[in-house]
């Protein structure tokens, strides 16, 4: 339900903040409390029956069902204890959100009473009614069922009432029907492939994880004012308005201090993060007002992800409890800082070694130059997967859009590494290495520590950085479930890792020694991987010429990005690598391109209203506000009334030339919106979405605009981008 602006500003200022105090002052007094994590597990459950769950957890073997009875059991006992009357099986649908169907503990008995009960067969798997969750046609042509099997990797948690027990979503058939479960595949395919190249520098290592530490990005707004904007209701974001007097540009918003009320709502957030064992640390204001990040400590990237899907629900539920509505829209605002949610990304040994961290001598250097030029070689090859798996409605929005890292995939290095990679490439020289080349070799990679030490550049334009320690992929938006590109990215390194073993056990075996082979391998792989490094300004518009002269993909929007998906080698990466089989990766096209349609469509729809019912009211009023003005001066003063009108009379013309611009503007809309609804395939109708709607959709966008300067103040129907912004 909508409600008027004067209501909601009215609204607002009666708002306090609301105070919640922590239960103790020491976090770890509370931490993890509504987890049911190992330790629990260990308070509740028999030795056998934990050493079979981290088993389950470490080494991916199944759990017997005596084990899944007892474990249930436990939850079951736990759960009750912290407040929950049910549980529900949470997944992510391909929607990007997560999704739960809630059952309660209870069972009949005799008497009509009733029990809890809760067994390893309703922990294990579950069939959901879920037949409206999109599957790209997965589900129709194979089998109608699809189930939800529990994920041991990532533990069960309370959140309100509800046990909350991660799983995977797939059909009958085995087909994926979710997020988690390609980027389980992909995790265990990384392990095995970076697993088996560790064996190089370390027999100790006998597994690898990708860790993840991603950076949400995120609006507050007022609730009231919120309700007052059917755009910010139904799309998420405010589909016009004129930019504020006051926008981003003092930049004094940016680390500035945390107006009260975000405060309070902040610290009630952190307070719930916390409970559920999500590790956030860091709060700051971002560049535009009322937007805010927030990042945890990074962890193993399936529990990372999970929790990023967590904290994405419980800053909504907190935002309400606080008047606010939290916008998590890439743009909620035109011409101010859209959101994004950079994905930073490494991978870490059981031996405790992050293997994007340069060591202290030539050989653990050595490694880390290995991982970090696979990973540059795995970038370039498949840039435009990466591109691809961060391509959404909103994120089209903001990439290329001079805030954002442009939709041209690439890599920042530092001019340092950069140099090192190019003395390299340079150094090593075909045929057998002599003791003088290793000697400099080993000096020139000794050096890397050092290097980096002062290696303080930090480019924000690229979407996808090594800032230091890890890789920075930036280009993801706000919404986004970390999963797919962490999918993508974990994959593409399986693949390069794969090869490169292949590759350098290729040159030990005809008689170079390891780490000669090593070396040589990744001189190829540097000179091959070199169109992807880009230092410069990845917003200027030197880096689009350049990039094509390079070759490098611009794939502008979410259609045309997605098309890379259709691709033969894109499909066969993801089979090969047991990822995705073929009709997976089709329906998920088929999947995100249905859902970049429907947005498109709501969006076309409430700016329509809002501009016939709401705008164009407004400006007829207007209008005729003036036009009974100039008469009554006719009246009034007769001849003499011209000398006191003409302004008058400017402003009646100017906004009737706006209303004549604004209907058109809508029918124009209209009628392409109708027509991208007639092609023959999504595909074809997404295009027309993406190349003819949202145009007319931005001019029709930019009359309602110039109309919010014109009209009277008083009179504008509908909260501006100032009370939005600016309203603490
Ligand atoms: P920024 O300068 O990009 O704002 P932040 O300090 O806010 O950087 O965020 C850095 C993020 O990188 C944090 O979420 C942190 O947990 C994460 N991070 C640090 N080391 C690793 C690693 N080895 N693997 C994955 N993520 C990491
Ligand atoms: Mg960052």
């Amino acid at each position: 339900m909508s409600i008027s602006r004067k209501q909601a500003l009215q609204d607002v200022l009666e708002r306090t903040p609301r105070i919640v105090e922590r239960p103790d002052n020491k976090i770890s007094n509370y931490y993890g409390e509504n987890v049911f994590n190992l330790s629990r597990m260990r308070e509740y459950l028999t030795d056998e029956a934990c050493d079979g769950i981290v088993d389950a957890m470490e080494n991916h073997t199944s759990i017997s069902r005596a084990i899944a009875d007892q474990v249930a059991s436990a939850m079951k006992e736990w759960a009750i204890s912290r407040g929950a009357t049910h549980y529900t099986h949470w997944f992510q649908p391909l929607t990007g959100a997560t999704a739960e169907k809630h059952d309660s503990f209870i069972t009949p008995v005799a008497n009509g009473q009733v029990i809890e009960k809760f067994d390893g067969s309703l922990l294990v798997q579950q069939e959901p009614d879920a037949s409206s969750f999109p599957n790209g046609g997965i589900r129709n042509t194979f089998e109608a069922r699809g189930y939800t099997l529990w994920d041991p990797t990532s533990p069960a948690f309370v959140w309100g009432e509800t046990l909350c027990i991660p799983t995977i979503f797939i059909s009958y058939t085995g087909f994926a029907l979710d997020n988690k479960t390609p980027l389980l595949k992909a995790l265990a395919r990384v392990d095995d492939a970076a697993t088996s190249v560790c064996q190089y520098f370390d027999k100790n290592v006998t597994k690898v994880v990708a860790t993840l530490g991603w950076e949400q990005e995120y609006f507050l707004v007022d609730k009231a004012l919120h309700a007052a904007r059917p755009d910010l209701q139904m799309t998420g974001r405010a589909i016009f308005g004129a930019t504020p007097a006051k926008g981003q540009q003092l930049d004094d918003h940016y680390f500035g201090s945390i107006p009260a009320r975000a405060t309070a709502f902040m610290k009630e957030f952190e307070l719930e993060c916390h409970k559920l064992g999500i590790p956030v640390t860091t709060r700051h204001n971002e560049v535009a007002p009322n937007q805010f990040e927030c990042a945890p400590v990074f962890e193993e990237a399936n529990l990372a992800n999970d929790h990023n899907l967590m904290l994405m629900e419980v800053l909504e539920q907190v935002a309400r409890k606080h008047n606010f509505r939290v916008l998590l829209h890439e743009k909620p605002y035109p011409g101010l800082n859209g959101s994004g949610k950079h994905n930073n990304w490494s991978l870490g040994t059981n031996t405790g070694v992050n293997l994007l961290k340069p060591g202290n001598n030539p050989k653990t250097n050595l490694r880390f130059l290995t991982f970090f030029v696979n990973t540059l070689a795995a970038l370039e090859k498949h840039a435009d997967i990466v591109r691809a798996c961060i391509a959404s409605v909103g994120n089209d929005h903001r990439l290329g859009a001079n805030e954002a890292p442009p939709a041209i995939i690439s890599a920042f290095i530092g001019s340092q590494l950069s140099e090192l990679l190019d003395a390299l490439e340079k150094s090593i020289k075909a045929g057998k290495l002599t003791p003088e080349d290793k000697t400099a070799l080993k000096l020139e990679i000794g050096r890397i520590p050092e290097v980096l030490l002062d290696n303080t550049d930090r480019n924000r334009t690229s979407p996808f950085a090594f800032t230091g320690n890890k890789f920075e992929l930036r280009a993801v938006g706000s919404t986004a479930n970390c999963a797919v590109p962490m999918t993508v990215l974990n994959t593409i390194v399986a693949e390069q890792l794969t090869d490169f073993k292949v590759a350098v056990d290729a040159r030990i075996e005809s008689g170079d020694k390891k780490d000669d082979a090593i070396l040589k391998e990744l001189q190829k792989l540097i000179s091959q991987s070199k169109a992807i490094r880009f230092e410069g300004n990845g917003y200027s518009d030197e880096w689009v010429k350049e990039a094509k002269k390079r070759g490098l993909s611009n794939l502008k929007n979410t259609p045309e990005a997605l098309e890379v998906f259709n691709r033969k080698e894109v499909v066969e990466l993801f089979e090969a690598q047991g990822v995705l089989r073929k009709e997976e990766v089709a329906a998920r096209v088929e999947v995100e391109l249905e859902n970049y349609i429907l947005k498109r469509q709501i969006e076309c729809r409430v700016l329509m209203n809002m501009s016939r019912n709401m705008i164009l009211p407004a400006a007829v009023r207007f209008q005729s506000g003036l036009l009974a003005n100039v008469s009554q001066l006719n009246d009034v003063l007769g001849k003499d009334a011209g000398k006191y009108s003409e302004a008058q009379v400017e402003l009646i013309k100017k906004a009737g030339q706006l209303i004549q611009d604004l209907h058109g503007a809508c029918d124009q809309l209209e009628s392409l919106h109708d027509e991208a609804e007639s092609g023959k395939t999504q595909m074809v109708n997404a295009r027309m979405f993406a190349e003819k709607v949202v145009p007319s959709m931005e001019h029709l966008a930019g009359v309602c605009g110039a109309l919010e300067m014109l009209v009277d103040d008083a009179d504008w129907p509908l909260p501006k981008f100032s009370e939005l912004l600016f309203t603490r």
